[in-house]
């Protein structure tokens, strides 16, 4: 699941420019393009060779974790007829206009006080039927990352040894199958992030607004000190939907 610390956060966004919008569309398309070229087979590949069998422990439901669970447009519609409130902007919001309106890319699972999902019950999943796209192909991914010494790489599992067991024997059209859909599940995050990226452009233009950094670093601070709530545009199903949200 996709995390972020707050101080990586800050060190993110203060090292940016006005024309972020533009700047991350582009990383965005070429991160796409990366992904599609990566053989499925090479991932196949190294999902049998790790053999990773979850033990049940239930801990990547937690924000312990797993700093937030973020939501496909699909699962958001999901999420939405079984628990309306069961959802959350996405924390990290990437834009800030010049009036302190904040824009984000989606929503994310909310969690309960004690950090646990709203719909984990005792150490279960209650919609698992249901659950969220990346909670299907939770632990697997296939995105660049950087490691604490700054090297990027491609990354195909998430806590590696922090959970589960290793080295079992999983069958190839299984290793296949999670493949295809951990590849799937990437492509359509990148897409969403590139639709959010074009329609945030086209937003601004018609209305003449502006990434306004300082004023983004201002306000987020305020508010992750709880003295403000702010209000988000959420990206959902080709619009923007207000939120007031409050630490
Ligand atoms: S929806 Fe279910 S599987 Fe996903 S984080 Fe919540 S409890 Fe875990």
């Amino acid at each position: 699941m996709r995390t972020c610390s707050e101080q990586a956060f800050f060190l993110r966004v203060i090292n940016v420019k006005n024309d972020l919008i533009e700047k991350r569309l582009a990383e965005a398309k070429e991160e796409l393009e990366n992904l599609r070229n990566f053989p499925e087979e090479k991932l196949a590949g190294i999902i049998q060779e790790i053999g990773f069998k979850c033990e049940l422990c239930g801990r990547c439901c937690t924000k312990e974790f797993n700093d937030y669970v973020f939501l496909l447009d699909r699962d958001v519609a999901i999420i939405k007829e079984i628990e309306e409130k069961g959802l959350v902007p996405a924390p990290y919001p990437e834009f800030c206009d010049q009036k302190g309106r904040f824009y984000g890319s989606g929503y994310a699972l909310k969690t309960k006080a004690d950090g646990t999902c709203v719909f984990l019950e005792a150490g279960r999943c209650k919609i698992y039927g249901k659950r969220p796209t990346i909670c299907r192909v939770y632990p697997y991914m296939l995105h660049r990352e950087a490691d604490a010494k700054g090297a990027v790489a491609w990354r195909q599992l998430s806590g590696l040894n922090k959970h589960g067991s290793y080295y079992s024997k999983l069958g190839k059209a299984e290793c296949k199958a999670l493949a295809e859909e951990t590849k799937d599940y990437e492509e359509a995050y990148l897409l969403q992030l590139i639709h959010f990226f074009e329609a945030l452009k086209s937003h601004f233009r018609k209305k003449g607004l502006k990434h306004v950094q300082r004023t983004y670093d201002k306000r987020m601070r305020a508010f992750l000190n709880g003295k403000l709530e702010i209000e988000i545009f959420v990206y959902c199903g080709g619009g923007f939907e207000s939120q007031l949200l409050k630490k």
